[in-house]
């Protein structure tokens, strides 16, 4: 898959469909968060601040990346509800958001 034929997947009424019904499956929680708090538990380890509490999944993750196995789209075992810090961990990036916003002010002509 190409970056714009994972755009238009990402635009699909079939996505659209399935990342509600994973994320209904996951009852809106980040799964991640729901680890971390479980193995924390497990082993005894003190949580701090926001990484206390299950934060709510607004992301479905493709386990196996969408560009290189689009046979696994839509496979409700390569998906997954993530909260946004889960979710650019497991990309190992910075929030798109902060990144983006950066690039415009450097870029800024004065
Ligand atoms: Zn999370
Ligand atoms: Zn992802």
């Amino acid at each position: 898959m190409d970056d714009k034929e994972v755009k238009h997947f990402y635009n699909s009424k079939e996505w659209k469909h399935k990342r509600l019904e994973i994320l209904q499956r996951d009852l809106f929680e980040c799964q991640d968060c729901r680890k971390r708090l479980r193995d924390a538990q497990i082993n005894r380890i003190r949580l701090r601040g926001d990484d206390k509490e299950i934060r709510r999944a607004v992301e479905v993750h493709h386990i196996k990346e969408l560009k290189e196995h689009p046979e696994c789209a839509l496979e409700d075992d390569n998906l997954i509800s993530l909260c946004t810090q889960c979710h650019n961990l497991r990309h190992g990036r910075n929030p798109k958001r902060f990144v983006r916003k950066k690039k415009l002010v450097s870029e800024e002509k004065w």
